[in-house]
């Protein structure tokens, strides 16, 4: 038969902190917590299958739970020396919620079961202290009529109608009709008649009798706990989180110990080091006389722990020595020491103290921010509690964004006045005045001013007013439109998709949830969280901390995988190299059509597309040609030694047809034709599907010149470097295929300059490789075959996913959240490798490939190159590197490193 209750107390336990699965987090650590002999309230845990076995069966307990639970608790009246329901000596429990993770705020929890008439006058007697008895016994009224009897009986009352906020009004009027400023001014005759009127109001709201006997309240406690499990708020957490359903909470029944007995008890909260900072500080707060949810309740400000935890709001209360002596607060400093030596790690504790007794009620270890898990990781192995992988392990990938990039301070935003939410598509924080157009941001950057560009969506054409912003914010779009991609690719702080902004770009203002902002206005964004907030809030420097410097060195010593950068400008490579990159994975040359400079070489790229025989063309690409050598030359020369991927051209055609007349009437003078034939022209090259239309290779199996141009300015700039007495080491990357016979049309044009460069330039080779972007599905299934002539292979996974999926990357959303929600897929593939579809495709590319050229390179170059765990997919797929934008480089490093020591396990 399956045990269902698990005891603990007295310096033993039937269960300890791995066991989270069964015991819920809370039951497990406590557990820990009585076996390594810290003061824990005696108690049981109810384990989490017998909550489901609970919930399935429609809230029958299974039958021997009955007995167990008896027996458990005879075992703690034992340790009490007191006895649950007794007249005389009354032993009164918590039932308290605990799922296997934490689930803040989301279930319940009921204190101080037991008390009833019959129970009431013997506590009374035994305590001395007949106000406290009442205290406890409003407190009772309260959580269990609101957990019990409405939420577990599934009553929905409307906001502010329940009777928990009932209760809260009539014990606030009493408040406020004696002029108190405290629930510990109440009187016990006040406390006394609260409770009786509380009963009342109890029984008009919900129709029954507040239970008068310990037995009904324990059993109606445990399973409301268990219901709890179902609650409303539980369950969308749940979604959020990615939280099985099926895990279900434990409930963990604990004797009382009273916080609430007056000055000489209290109850608190602590950190065993600043979560915040990482600190090596003891970090907390308590409030005197006071129980349970007290302190984080914000009814009272709390007092600080110590002298290093006091601040502006609580620097007149007393610290815990202050007020309780030296001895008490000394006890929970060597408890915060075991408890660290233990778990070694930082943690999150729960603490009561009944008339200077200590004792602990919860801990689990604690959440931090990034620059406080980068600080006690270092510090922590300095220590020597934890050794370098652990250290390693400790950060989250995701978590050096906060180190990389100015933040919202999290305390200020607390109380900002948030305007809307999108997603997060660009990291950090930004604040700035609003502005509607590229220009304007421009503008007012050049006046030394912050500005924000909203814009309903980006395009290339923004790109230079997107460089200017400190922040971006678009009303549609998903994580990979344009000004994501753009946005993440400069680690600048960005938020798409806030579909609630009716943005009117002409009049300069814009409109959301009936408030109206005009240009000029201060917002600030949080791009980590995509939330949108009215005037500047405090920012946190991205603090240079030194420490990351060693603490990267030491991930790179455990990687095994590469990582390098798609960059597409030299300076983009220089800030790749500073964050750590081994190469650039993807340079794109159409970088050079936007933005700064780009008015002559993207004129003469739209001669070149509107061209229409290959004379016109050539002479196009003639005089394009300096400018394609010169950036492809600049960025080998900076990335030397290092290997550069150069992708040929994949020019979207209608992001660069032209569409304003004095463009058109230039480029009818040029080519020596009429406007009319440059609109028909114009015309021809609109085509219905672009994303699968004319573009990467096919645009060079139609016009090789074209490709040709461009193998011709790779190869010239790698030999005058190489005379120049440096090291590029150029890859040349065909995009978009589908079968070898691309590759082997383009590579003939290659074996024809090829040797042709060299000998012209005295050498006798180039170090240079020719290989393939994989985005088809085809390319993947073909593996081999593509094998034969490509060299190496980067998974191209932005269109590798979109024509897996056969998800537009452009329009995606209008249903993505629709499918995250409904849970058709479970991430965005756009942002995180879709594992089961696409990654097949790369498994079967990469067995497929090496089959056929054992050392051929593979790499991914896709925006899920930067995101964690797809770089743990890719190692594990056996890839050598990853390619991500240069402010994700070291989140890949990270993941790359922790990829490494997971599957070394
Ligand atoms: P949560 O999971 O929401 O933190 P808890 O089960 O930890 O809920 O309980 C809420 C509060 O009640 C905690 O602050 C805890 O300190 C207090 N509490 C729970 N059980 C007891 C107990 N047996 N004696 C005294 N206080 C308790
Ligand atoms: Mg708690
Ligand atoms: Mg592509």
């Amino acid at each position: 038969m399956k045990k269902f209750v698990y005891c603990f107390g007295n310096g033993e336990a039937e269960g300890d902190a791995s066991q989270t699965e069964l015991l819920g987090g809370k039951g497990a650590n406590l557990a820990e917590m009585a076996q390594i002999g810290l003061p824990v309230p005696p108690g049981f845990t109810i384990t989490t299958e017998c909550c489901n076995q609970y919930l399935n069966s429609g809230g029958v307990y299974p039958d021997q739970l009955q007995e167990e639970v008896q027996a458990a608790m005879i075992m703690v009246e034992k340790i009490m020396d007191m006895k649950f329901g007794d007249p005389e000596s009354p032993l009164l429990v918590s039932c308290r919620s605990g799922g296997r993770q934490s689930m803040p705020g989301m279930m319940e929890t009921v204190l101080n079961v037991g008390l009833a008439s019959s129970t009431i006058p013997g506590l009374i007697k035994k305590t001395g202290n007949e106000r406290f008895v009442y205290d406890a016994y409003r407190r009772l009224i309260m959580m269990y009529s609101d957990v019990v009897m409405e939420k577990a009986e599934g009553i929905e009352p409307e906001d502010g109608h329940g009777v928990r906020a009932q209760l809260d009004r009539m014990l606030g009027a009493v408040k406020k009709a004696r002029g108190y400023e405290s629930d510990t001014d109440l009187s016990t005759e006040e406390l006394k008649v609260l409770c009786e009127q509380f009963k009342l109001r109890v029984k008009e709201t919900l129709g029954s009798e507040f239970p008068d006997t310990p037995e009904d309240q324990l059993w109606g406690a445990i399973g409301a706990v268990f219901k709890s499990w179902n609650g409303k708020r539980a369950k969308s957490y749940r979604r959020i989180e990615n939280i099985p359903d099926d895990w279900g909470t434990a409930v963990t029944v604990q004797s009382m110990v009273f916080g609430n007995m007056g000055d000489t008890s209290g109850t608190g909260v602590a950190f065993t080091r600043n979560p915040a900072t990482g600190e090596n500080l003891f970090y907390g707060e308590w409030v005197p006389n006071a129980q349970g949810e007290d302190v984080v309740a914000g009814i009272r400000t709390p007092n600080p722990l110590n002298n290093e935890t006091k601040n502006d709001q609580n620097d007149h209360l007393p610290s815990l020595s202050d007020a309780m002596g030296a001895d008490v607060y000394g006890e929970l400093d060597n408890v915060r020491d075991t408890l660290e030596k233990r778990y070694k790690d930082m943690l999150d504790i729960e603490f009561t103290i009944q008339d200077k007794k200590l004792f602990m009620l919860q801990c689990r270890v604690g959440k931090r921010t990034g620059t406080a898990a980068l600080n006690m990781a270092m510090d922590m192995l300095e220590e020597g509690l934890i050794d370098k992988n652990t250290a390693i392990m400790r950060v989250k990938p995701l978590q050096l964004n906060e180190l990389l990039h100015p933040i919202v301070d999290p305390e200020a935003e607390k109380t900002a006045v948030l305007i809307t939410k999108g997603l997060p598509a660009g990291p950090g924080g930004a604040q700035g005045r609003i502005v509607f157009t590229s220009e304007d941001a421009v503008e007012l950057t050049k006046q030394g001013r912050s500005a924000i560009l909203v814009r309903e969506e980006t395009s290339p054409e923004d790109v230079e007013g997107m460089r200017a912003a400190k922040g971006i914010l678009t009303a549609r779009g998903g994580m990979t439109s344009h000004a994501a991609l753009v946005a993440r690719g400069w680690g600048k702080c960005c938020i798409v998709g806030a579909g609630a902004l009716e943005i009117n770009a002409k009049a300069k203002k814009l409109k959301v949830n009936g408030k109206t902002y005009v240009e000029g206005d201060i917002i600030t964004l949080n791009g980590s969280r995509g939330l949108v907030y009215e005037d500047r809030i405090k920012m946190m420097d991205a603090t240079k901390n030194p420490r990351l410097a060693a603490f990267m060195q030491m991930v790179d010593e455990s990687r095994t995988m590469g990582v390098r950068a798609n960059a597409d400008t030299p300076e983009d490579a220089r800030q790749a190299k500073e964050f750590g990159a081994e190469g650039i994975g993807l340079f794109r040359t159409e970088h050079m059509f936007y933005g700064a400079n780009s008015e002559a070489p993207l004129f003469l790229l739209r001669k070149m597309i509107l061209s229409e025989n290959q004379k016109e063309r050539e002479s196009a690409l003639e005089d394009l040609y300096p400018f394609v050598k010169s950036t492809i030359k600049n960025t080998l020369e900076e990335m030397n030694g290092m290997p550069v991927t150069i992708r040929l051209l994949d020019p979207p055609l209608h992001e660069f047809v032209p569409h304003m007349k004095d463009m058109q009437v230039e480029l009818a003078k040029v080519l020596d034709i009429d406007l009319a034939e440059v609109r028909k022209r114009c015309d021809a090259l609109q085509e219905t599907n672009p994303m699968m239309g004319h573009r990467g290779v096919r645009l060079g199996i139609t016009y090789p010149e074209i490709t040709k141009m461009q193998l011709k300015a790779i190869l010239e700039s790698a030999a005058e470097l190489i005379n120049e007495g440096k090291n590029p080491i150029p890859e040349i990357m065909v995009p978009v295929t589908c079968d070898v016979k691309e590759l082997n049309i383009t590579k003939i044009i290659f074996d024809q300059i090829y040797p042709e460069v060299y000998a012209n330039h005295g050498l006798k080779s180039i170090n240079i490789k020719y290989g393939t972007m994989v985005e088809t599905p085809r390319a993947a299934l073909l593996g081999d075959k593509m094998a034969e002539t490509a060299e190496f292979f980067s998974f191209g996974t932005n269109d590798l996913t979109q024509l897996t999926f056969g998800f537009s990357r452009d329009d995606t959303g209008g249903f993505m959240n629709d499918y995250l929600e409904k849970g058709i897929i479970g991430v965005d593939p756009f942002q995180s490798i879709d594992t089961s579809g696409v990654g097949e495709l790369i498994k079967i590319a990469v067995e497929r490939g090496r089959a056929t050229r054992k050392d051929i390179k593979i790499g991914i170059c896709g925006e899920q190159g930067g995101d964690p765990a797809s770089v743990r997919f890719c190692y594990k797929a056996g890839l050598d590197y990853v390619s991500c934008s240069p402010f994700r480089v070291p989140i890949a490093r990270l993941a790359a490193a922790q990829a490494a020591i997971m599957e070394a396990k």
